[in-house]
């Protein structure tokens, strides 16, 4: 299917996502502050900005940010085609064999294999092009990454290659929400390094640790650059945290009801008749299912806000719809319907659904698909 028809198929689609991007520029204000000055920030746009839509995310805090960070060359050369110039650092590794890519687009590796140091050597010596990578070393995430204890060896061998230029080092903190030891302990391991390198003579300009928890929990990671993701969009890593710091969340996702009907005592809804009406009872079809994101674990869980009320979800969330149990009250076909966000001074946060559906709040947004049309507050 074209575009176009993408597009017209959602032209009648009662169920949408509000972006508000000042929301996230005032939460990257707030990180800068966190941070200070002379720390660089790599706003994190990966996963369509956590559904927030890369190209209008990345597009409305480009000036205010140092680098931009995807996961995949992809997402990286949709940005550079939309005319994004600031330095792209994607956090996969790539294979040996798509590393023209990343230097026809000027995109930033990150490496960890010899392999593939060869291969970006190798073609960037062909196009006569210094490339700049950083280096992933792991401190305990046990993904990507040389071993610390074999980082300095590995640092040693890439600055033989002289068409590679050793801009950043960097690594990930797999439990800042839940263990400060581990976390404190994987920070000092990389300092540990940093002063290896330092003793060796090796000056590395970008050291990077922190992601939203770092930045949020742990000063001594911040180093010279952050790389804030789900905090850029007013989101929290640790419900802790709520009272802590004051962010915006940027992304409402509503709907309205398309059918509604009086039910009477003793009926059962939706698949696997999992509730059944004590009593008559009005219930409303609202056009949101788990396509959307709205995830199945949810159902007889979560509630929605109708002007400024909660109601709950009745049986199980459908794969395009969802019943909601409106008791007494009677709304017409039309009503606008909040799923998540605020609407007359009641809130659903992500935080909230992401409790009821046992997972975190990165999964509730980045699962609002392409299904759900977005438009943006400016
Ligand atoms: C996703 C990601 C981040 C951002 O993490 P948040 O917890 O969303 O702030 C930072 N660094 C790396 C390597 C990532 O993959």
């Amino acid at each position: 299917m074209n575009n176009l028809l993408i597009k017209e198929s959602k032209l009648y689609r009662p169920t949408w996502a509000e972006i508000n991007l000042s929301a996230i520029d005032y939460n990257l204000k707030l990180v800068k502050k966190i941070v200070g000055p002379r720390v660089k920030v790599l706003a994190v746009v990966k996963s369509d900005a956590y559904g927030h839509g890369m190209l209008r995310v990345a597009h409305r805090i480009v000036k205010e940010i140092d680098f931009l960070g995807v996961a995949s060359i992809d997402e990286a050369v949709c940005l550079r085609k939309s005319g994004i110039k600031k330095p792209l650092l994607i956090f996969e590794s790539t294979f040996a064999s798509h590393t023209k890519a990343i230097i026809d687009y000027d995109i930033t590796p990150t490496v960890c294999s010899l392999d593939l140091v060869r291969s970006l050597n190798t073609n960037a010596t062909k196009c006569k092009k210094k490339i700049n990578v950083h280096i992933k070393v792991d401190t305990g995430m046990g993904r990507l990454g040389i071993w610390h204890e074999h980082a300095l060896d590995f640092i040693k061998k890439i600055r033989a290659f002289s068409y590679l230029n050793i801009e950043g080092l960097y690594t990930h903190l797999p439990c800042a929400d839940t263990d400060r030891k581990f976390t404190l302990n994987q920070i000092s391991k990389f300092k540990e390094l940093i002063n290896k390198l330092r003793q060796g003579k090796i000056h590395i300009p970008l050291c990077h640790i922190a992601n939203s928890m770092g930045i949020i929990g742990y000063k001594e990671s911040h180093l010279n650059m952050v790389r804030p993701g789900l905090m850029l969009y007013g989101l929290y890593p640790k419900n802790s945290l709520i009272s802590k710091v004051k962010l915006k969340s940027a992304l409402s996702l509503k709907s309205r009801i398309i059918f509604v009907k009086k039910i009477p005592k003793g009926r059962t809804i939706s698949y696997g008749a999992t509730f059944t009406t004590l009593k008559t009872t009005v219930i409303a079809t609202i056009p949101v299912g788990y396509n959307d994101g709205y995830l199945r674990s949810l159902s007889n869980k979560s509630e929605v806000i109708i002007d400024g009320e909660r109601y709950k979800v009745a049986g199980r969330i459908c794969m395009d719809q969802l019943m909601v149990n409106l008791g007494d009250s009677e709304f017409k076909v039309g009503k606008v319907v909040t799923l998540l966000g605020t609407n007359k001074n009641m809130t659903i946060s992500a935080e909230e659904l992401s409790r009821l559906a046992k997972t975190i709040p990165y999964e509730i947004v980045c699962a609002i698909g392409n299904s759900v049309p977005r438009f943006y507050k400016t």
